[in-house]
């Protein structure tokens, strides 16, 4: 399956933060610590760099991330240039404000009330960039929520008299080329329902336990004869009593149940993806037509 969603709003948004990158002091990218990669948009990238902006990555949701992965992606960012990452929990009070003593080092001239430091916030949507920039304000000025998209422009808030800080919609990119990427986002609720089938994210996630996470399934759902990802969800499904008229399993339910487990953190601290995990991963398949095509041209 692949996820193509780029509404029009989101259009408009991009080219708000193209100018917004002018006069902005450092990037800060939410990121999803359970799939940091996935949840990179690459035209965070894109913008930054035509301004030459120093990127900071913050991988929220770093309670419901596996603790020994984590630090795994911050090795990694850390050695890209311009860069830093730091892992927290906007949920957990302080956390946040880490966000701040972090930025000011990537942009240290920024530092009084004539030369403020101006930051510029970014992620897809549902990282839990309302709920950081609300841990920020100390007030709930941002709205959270558990659906994708719900900041629709570009708000500022002063933190103090050398400090500010821009709020971006939640964005997403033209065309997600690894299917698995859009598959992450999805399990993580950062797409839109209307945009992905619930069973294929599910037989997906679902897959992805039974081969990194099993003990974790069997804790919670009890079965020992889980053969693949269809037979999780219908391990679920006979666990729950879910079952439709006739006697078969309610397959649907089970598959929601899986997905709703993952989200709220029910199953224990889960990453969907690691460094090694992501560099073993075949090419998408369009960039394996447009390499033999390549390959086939050059004979
Ligand atoms: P936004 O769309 O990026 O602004 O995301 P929100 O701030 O609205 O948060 C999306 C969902 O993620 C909400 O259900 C939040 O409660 C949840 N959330 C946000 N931060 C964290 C975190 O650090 N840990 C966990 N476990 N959940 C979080």
């Amino acid at each position: 399956m692949s996820i193509n969603w780029f509404p029009g709003h989101m259009a408009i948004a991009v080219d708000k933060i193209k100018k917004a990158m002018a006069d902005h002091d450092v990037v800060v990218e939410i990121l999803d610590a359970r799939c940091p990669m996935a949840s990179s948009n690459p035209m965070v990238e894109t913008l930054r760099l035509a301004r030459q902006r120093p990127c900071l990555k913050v991988l929220n949701k770093a309670d419901a991330a596996d603790a020994a992965v984590t630090p795994q992606w911050l090795a990694q960012f850390n050695a890209q240039k311009n860069t830093h990452a730091i892992a927290l929990s906007a949920k957990k009070p302080g956390d946040a404000q880490k966000i701040i003593g972090a930025a000011k080092k990537l942009a240290p001239h920024r530092n009084d009330t004539i030369k403020p430091l101006r930051l510029l916030v970014m992620g897809v949507p549902n990282v839990g960039k309302s709920t950081l920039i609300n841990a920020l304000l100390k007030q709930r000025k941002a709205k959270v929520g558990d659906e994708p998209a719900i900041t629709k422009a570009l708000a500022r808030y002063e933190l103090s008299p050398v400090v500010s800080l821009t709020d971006t919609p939640g964005l997403m990119w033209p065309k997600i080329e690894h299917p698995d990427d859009g598959l992450m986002l999805a399990a993580s609720h950062s797409i839109g329902i209307n945009a992905y089938i619930e069973s294929e994210v599910a037989i997906f996630l679902a897959d992805l336990l039974l081969a990194r996470y099993p003990k974790l399934l069997a804790a919670r759902y009890g079965a020992k004869e889980m053969q693949d990802g269809v037979g999780v969800i219908e391990t679920v499904a006979a666990k729950r009593g879910f079952r439709i008229r006739g006697g078969g399993f309610d397959f649907e339910k089970a598959a929601i149940t899986l997905l709703n487990d993952y989200r709220s953190g029910t199953l224990g601290r889960i990453s969907l993806e690691t460094p090694a995990s992501r560099a073993a991963r075949p090419a998408p398949p369009g960039r394996n037509e447009a390499a033999s095509e390549a390959d086939a041209d050059s004979e």
